[in-house]
């Protein structure tokens, strides 16, 4: 095969990698073709390394062989976690993606060094800087959502300036470097500035704001990844990484704008430190408690029953078992419909993809505005581990840190029921006035074995 038309194929096989990278983004976009989502995906990176392989440029094949053979043998155990481990799965997967982008940038220089351009030597110092900070800032994301490091926000007075002059250091060393790329030793040290930078970035950060932290390194990655398709003259990961950095953007501000918050106050704002409700004292006030077996009465009896899901539910792992009342409150024709928060739990989709595993139907899921204009027709409003997305605080209590997120109105319906195993608050650290209402009852319990008592209520019953 001559040479041109070898290198007819990899452009085209290139192209076919993008654009099934850009399909797999848009069927991401529905559970309904998720599943076609990742296969596009997968097969559009596939093709994109295998296609590489072909590259007449490319004479040695041992070192890439080892390489794939590591990373195989790291990506295969790191694909099998539990479902609740997904968020800082995917913060290594940003580490590693890291990882590769600095330190082939880093490779180029060294490389190139001393015919680098001074445009040439710009695009690797932005790459390498954002590559080395993006590794260790997702490192100690991991870290906290695996809770090896502390959750809790670390801060400390003045720190905004440290971290801050910390980057502007890292940058003053790039600009030196591209007047004068042949300063080899400076290099190394803008690197090290940069994963310090990285590090200092993140720990501020309380540990359930992670989730939105990753997804906007996410998108720093991509860029990385972008940068480093221009260093390589590689169209193929420019796309892949514009596409990657722009939909962890759009991510993370989908996250913030579903939590009434703006970056700054992610990034900068030490949230999810306990905090004391204007409500009062929770000692001061009344709850009212009921059994698996009133609940199995009060349910079967309903006409319309909204489940709301959170956190607890993934927590307990209960998806199963919501799953059979949902058949057994169906068979008693009940309409039981699933109210989903677009962030409850702890990642984007979360409740979807655990009522899809499951196998709730979809068509029985609904978003937070239909929910809300259907509440308060709604007999019962039945909270699984969730509690910050039914805060009426949100909307009341001008003091409180969620004040202005939109809520599930489960205080609307008629009746509201809160599986969980105490009055303890969620991710905002605060009180919800729901609990204490009238119309509440709380059933105490881990939410698997508490709805599998109310299953078994309901079945015992039925009989
Ligand atoms: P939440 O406010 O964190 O509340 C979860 C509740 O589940 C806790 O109050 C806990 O109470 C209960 N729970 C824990 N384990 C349980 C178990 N085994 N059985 C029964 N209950 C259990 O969760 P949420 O209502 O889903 O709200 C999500 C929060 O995360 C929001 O504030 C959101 O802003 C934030 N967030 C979400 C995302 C996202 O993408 N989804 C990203 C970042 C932040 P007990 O300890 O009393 O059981």
């Amino acid at each position: 095969m001559s040479p041109s038309t070898t290198q007819l194929i990899i452009e085209v096989c290139y192209l076919v990698a993008t654009a099934l990278f850009i399909l797999s983004l848009k069927w991401l976009s529905s559970p309904a073709s998720a599943r076609h989502g990742v296969l596009a995906g997968e097969i559009g990176a596939a093709l994109a390394v295998v296609t590489t392989f072909f590259h007449p440029e490319l004479v040695q094949y041992k070192w890439i062989l080892i390489a794939l053979l590591i990373g195989t043998m790291i990506g295969i155990p790191l694909g099998m976690v539990h479902m609740t481990a997904v968020p800082q799965r995917t913060a290594m997967s940003h580490a590693f993606g890291a990882l590769a982008a600095a330190t082939i940038g880093i490779a180029e220089y060294y490389v190139r060094t001393p015919h680098l351009t001074k445009f040439g030597m710009a695009e690797i110092a932005l790459e390498v800087i954002i590559g080395s900070l993006s590794l260790t800032g997702s490192l100690i994301a991991a870290g906290k959502l695996q809770e090896v490091l502390p959750q809790r926000p670390i801060t400390y007075k003045g720190q905004n300036l440290v971290s801050l002059s910390v980057l502007a250091a890292a940058l003053v060393l790039a600009v030196i470097l591209v007047l004068h790329p042949g300063y080899i030793h400076l290099f190394p040290v803008m690197v090290i500035v940069s994963l310090i930078f990285g590090v200092l970035l993140v720990t501020p950060i309380g540990g359930a704001d992670m989730p939105t932290v990753i997804s906007l390194l996410n998108s720093y990655v991509g860029l990385s990844a972008a940068l480093l398709g221009f260093v390589l003259n590689s169209k193929v990961l420019v796309v892949a990484g514009a596409l990657d950095g722009s939909s962890g953007f759009i991510l993370s501000v989908i996250m913030c704008k579903a939590m009434n918050r703006s970056f700054t106050n992610v990034m900068f704002g030490a949230f999810g430190q306990l905090q004391v409700s204007a409500a009062g004292a929770k000692e001061d006030r009344i709850v009212r408690g009921a059994s698996a077996e009133e609940a199995a009465a009060i349910l079967g009896a309903a006409n319309s029953v909204v489940v709301i899901p959170g956190y607890g539910m993934a927590v307990a792992q209960a998806q199963h078992k919501v799953r059979e009342l949902f058949d057994l409150l169906r068979k008693r024709g009940v309409d039981v419909k699933f109210a989903i928060h677009p962030v409850a739990g702890r990642m984007p989709g979360h409740m979807n993809v655990l009522l899809a595993e499951a196998d709730v139907p979809y068509d029985r899921l609904i978003d937070m505005d239909t929910a809300n204009s259907e509440m308060p027709q709604t007999d019962v409003a039945l909270i699984i581990g969730a509690n910050d997305v039914t805060n009426p605080a949100a909307k009341t209590d001008q003091g409180s840190p969620i004040y202005g997120m939109p809520i599930i109105e489960a205080d609307k319906a008629r009746t509201a029921m809160v599986i969980k195993r105490s009055l303890n608050p969620g991710f905002a650290g605060i009180d919800n006035g729901l609990y204490y209402m009238d119309k509440t009852l709380m059933l105490f319990g881990d939410a698997k074995a508490f709805v599998g008592d109310i299953v078994r209520e309901l079945a015992g019953g039925s009989h």
